[in-house]
């Protein structure tokens, strides 16, 4: 595989200009076939007389790769002060060097667990628990994969909630498993991930 060097020179055919022209690699923020979202810092063949894009090197493949595979949806929702300070307490309790990174850690951890037949049972007696009541007044809003949307939207469909109401479940199911230790494997988990996060 020919690696290349930012400033390196190679030759295209460009169809702006309608000729084959000279191209410079350079960094640029491309966007995406789908039309959908950029990729920045991406190492491109620029046509040298209209400054397009025209080809990307096989070295920069990855990159647009990841980029397309991961943080493409959005989980936002408003809850209640308090359940979000919960979320934070349970960060600073695990050790998280930063809470606001590692609570989207753990909220992601319980969208994966929250279908599990031990806790999907008693989400809706959370949901109408007194601690989970509150003007929503508190934004919480983190990125999520392709493989974890999908997770979401079953989680979702199955338990019969919207985004803000699971984000209450699991701010009172954090409450009860974190912060009063009533789940010491789920502890111990979130332990694991703060230590390698
Ligand atoms: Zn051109």
């Amino acid at each position: 595989m020919d690696i290349y060097k930012v400033g390196d020179k190679s030759k295209a055919l460009c169809s702006f200009c309608k000729a084959i022209t000279e191209t410079t690699f350079r960094v640029r923020t491309v966007p995406l076939s789908s039309g959908k979202g950029r990729v920045e810092g991406v190492l491109a063949g620029v046509c040298d007389r209209c400054d397009r894009v025209l080809s990307i090197p096989q070295q920069s493949v990855p990159r647009i790769k990841e980029q397309i595979g991961t943080k493409r949806h959005s989980l936002e929702a408003r809850i209640p002060q308090h359940l979000s300070d919960i979320l934070n307490l349970a960060c600073h309790q695990i050790g998280a060097n930063s809470a606001s990174e590692f609570q989207a850690i753990l909220i992601k951890y319980y969208i994966r667990r929250i279908l599990e037949a031990s806790l999907a049972k008693k989400i809706h007696k959370l949901l109408e628990s007194e601690l989970s009541s509150g003007k929503s007044d508190s934004r919480i809003s983190l990125k999520i994969d392709d493989a974890m949307y999908e997770t979401l939207v079953i989680a979702l469909e199955r338990l019969d909630l919207n985004q803000s109401e699971l984000l209450r479940v699991i701010a009172v199911l954090v409450k009860h498993e974190i912060l009063d230790e009533e789940d010491e494997e789920a502890v111990e988990d979130l332990k694991k991930m703060a230590t390698v996060a």
